[in-house]
């Protein structure tokens, strides 16, 4: 192998090993919540999934659940 297959093979690697991180990053993400609020139905913001990635409401209505939640 010369000195340019090496650096190909190298780099190749590099790209399916990120490649396999994001990947699973994204499945992790998917497995966590939801991408939609379960109680309005709209998307969650891909900043409160990040945040809260176990949310499965929107912020709207979690405060609104938890609103109730502590009124009882
Ligand atoms: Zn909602």
């Amino acid at each position: 192998m010369n000195r340019e297959d090496r650096l190909e093979a190298v780099t190749e690697d590099h790209d399916a090993a990120r490649q396999r991180r994001i990947e699973s990053a994204r499945q992790a993400l998917n497995a966590a919540g939801t991408k939609d609020c379960s109680d309005c139905g709209r998307a969650i913001p891909e900043a409160r999934r990040m945040a809260a990635p176990f949310a499965r409401r929107c912020a709207a209505c979690q405060s609104e659940r938890e609103r109730e939640f502590y009124c009882r």
